[in-house]
């Protein structure tokens, strides 16, 4: 039984092997070759496949031993490189004889496909490579030979990291006993395993084949580690564009086995994402995304152009982020850093035109898709139904950005109850929906993601005139300290962002309770003018924001001021009460 629904399915002999092929979508479109890793069946793409399905011919086989392809015999030297690399060749003669293809690999599928695009007969076959959780092993033995040969304690340590993490590899090494464990308990055991401790939900994946798949697999370590660790090719040269993508938190693989890699590989992509090892189960959206991205990019003549430039590009590109209050002043700023970070941008906010002009900004800008959503974050009908939206069509949210928000300055006593529910309901209940939603969404998803909060150095800083106001921002802030508590465990991320005086809009929308229209314009051309002299660029509060997810930080002032009053609230909390008595800009 397949798990890949619509597949067509055909036979290709090489070797006296049989591989099992799948395609998927229009054969007249670019070829994507999936090669799936060990121990696994190219089942493990079910998810991926159907995506990318949409605009390319998807073609994915069973290697030798796997799923349904047969198994050499003997399966000791049924299992080296050039063999696989024979099979590659006979099915891409088969599926796309006069067209290269573009060579997607994971974990051991990654490893042999390293082979097929550094060896010279695949050279004007392979028009581009996606590789994930899966060295070359001529790279990796030359990463060892350096290490062993000049040591430092750095590259000791490197060695050692990645030696702890390779345990399997010498598991797989022992004769007998990994068959006789994948065919008894480990193979049953295995799908709970995974769902553990890679969060991966059960369903058709693994498949039955999984026992027979695995220990079959063990002849992939045995018939190529030792041999080409021993010798590496020292010309393994990437004959085609390769797109990295390296999950942070793979358990069995450093970071830095890639240092080098540029040396190698002429034109190099670099992607990085918080994840565990098996990411075509568990991020199959972003995966999607950014094959495509690089698939079309080499095949429009643009190989080298990595298609983000910001200075995030390799921790944001293909995530998706969902920023509200995106129509203007910090919102648009935070979209358009993203943006050029390649993330996908959910802009949402309840002025439609500014929303889809932040949006259009943001794909000119460098995001490879981005969505405008018209919504008033205190709605919470409206919220739901964004939600719903948003994970149906675009995916779960990577990083949300609840920003939207409204100022409203006045003393207590002339602060109406409407005041106080309108703001409360946009700064504070705006937040609370949209952590409660998405936020749900990323711990079911069990991946990790960030949830950045807008508050303010009015969360801290108490102030006569902003009592409502600051009010609403404390509690975000609160919101935003027990969140992070709560979600810790779980790989998520809560930043609260508390600027100072910002130049934005906020001046000449803001509210001012007690006084006439009048005198509320007044005031609001006052503010405005203020914060104009004072000119502190949203832009510098965005890219705060975007470091605070990357380094996962828990309360960020932005602004000196911003940052001289959080010192204060420590250091002599008195000064700032006595400030708090002060007339405010805002
Ligand atoms: P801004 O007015 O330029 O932008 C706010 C955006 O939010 C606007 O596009 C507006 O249409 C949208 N918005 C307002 N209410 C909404 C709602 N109910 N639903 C959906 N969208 C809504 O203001 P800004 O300065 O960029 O403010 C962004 C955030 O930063 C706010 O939470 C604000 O309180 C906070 N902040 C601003 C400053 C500052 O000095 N500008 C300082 C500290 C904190």
């Amino acid at each position: 039984m397949t798990v890949l629904r619509d597949a067509r399915e055909r036979r290709v002999r090489t070797g006296g092997i049989e591989l099992c092929v799948a395609e998927l979508g229009d054969p007249s479109a670019p070829t994507v070759v999936l090669i799936h890793g060990y121990p696994d069946s190219k089942e493990v793409w079910s998810e991926v496949a159907p995506r990318l399905a949409e605009r390319f011919h998807v073609v994915l086989y069973d290697v030798r031993g796997h799923g349904r392809s047969t198994a050499p015999r003997p399966l000791r030297g049924g299992f080296t490189l050039e063999k696989l690399t024979d099979d590659f060749l006979a099915v891409i003669d088969a599926v796309s004889p006069d067209r290269p293809v573009h060579l997607v690999g994971h974990d051991w599928g990654s490893v042999q496909a390293w082979e097929f695009v550094t060896v010279r007969r695949t050279e004007g076959r392979v028009a581009s490579f996606t590789s994930m959780s899966g060295p070359s092993l001529d790279h990796l033995g030359l990463w060892i030979d350096k290490r062993l040969r000049r040591p430092t304690p750095r590259r000791v340590a490197q060695l050692v990291g990645q030696g702890a993490k390779s345990w399997y590899v010498y598991a797989l090494h022992t004769p007998r006993l990994p068959e006789l464990a994948w065919r008894g308990p480990l193979g049953t055991h295995w799908p709970r395993l995974l769902e553990r401790a890679e969060k991966i939900p059960r369903g058709t994946y693994p498949t039955a084949s999984l026992p027979r798949d695995a220990a079959h697999g063990a002849w992939l370590y045995r018939d190529n580690i030792r041999p080409r660790l021993r010798r590496p090719r020292r010309d393994a040269y990437a004959h085609a564009p390769v797109q990295l993508i390296t999950p942070l938190d793979d358990a069995f693989l450093s970071e830095t086995l890639y240092d080098d890699l540029d040396r190698w590989v002429p034109q190099l992509t670099r992607r990085t994402l918080p994840a565990k090892h098996w990411i075509p189960r568990t991020r199959p959206d972003r995966l999607a995304a950014w094959i495509t991205e690089f698939v079309t990019s080499v095949e429009g003549g643009r190989p080298d152009a990595s298609p983000a430039t910001g200075k995030y590009a390799d921790r944001f590109g293909g995530q998706l982020v969902l920023v509200t209050g995106a129509g203007s002043g910090i919102g648009r700023a935070t979209a358009f850093a993203f943006a050029e970070a390649g993330a996908r941008v959910v802009a949402v906010d309840r002025d439609a035109e500014a929303a889809a002009r932040t949006a259009e900004l943001s794909r000119l800008l460098g995001a490879p898709r981005s969505w405008a959503e018209t919504v008033d974050v205190s709605d919470e009908q409206a919220m739901e139904k964004l939600a719903a939206k948003v994970a149906a069509e675009y995916g779960v949210v990577d990083v949300l950005v609840n920003n939207a928000g409204i100022g409203l300055g006045g003393s207590f006593f002339d602060t109406t109850p409407e005041d106080w529910k309108k703001v409360l309901d946009v700064n504070l209940w705006g937040v609370i929906h949209g952590c409660r939603l998405f936020g749900r969404q990323m711990t079911e998803r069990g991946q990790g993601g960030h949830i950045v909060n807008t508050a303010s150095a009015a969360a801290y800083q108490p102030s006569k005139a902003l009592s409502a106001y600051g009010t609403s921002k404390a509690a975000v802030l609160m919101l935003s300290e027990c969140l992070r508590a709560e979600l810790a465990g779980q790989g998520i991320g809560v930043s609260a962002i508390c600027p100072g005086f910002v130049n934005t809009n906020i001046t000449s929308t803001a509210r001012f309770a007690g006084v006439d229209a009048e005198e509320e314009k007044r005031r609001q051309k006052r503010t405005a003018r203020l914060y104009g002299l004072r000119n502190y660029p949203p832009e510098k509060v965005a890219d705060a924001i975007l470091r605070a997810v990357v380094r996962n930080e828990a309360v960020v002032p932005v602004t000196p001021e911003a940052r001289g009053a959080r010192l204060l609230s420590r250091l002599a909390p008195g000064a700032l009460r006595a400030i708090a008595r002060l007339e405010p800009p805002l």
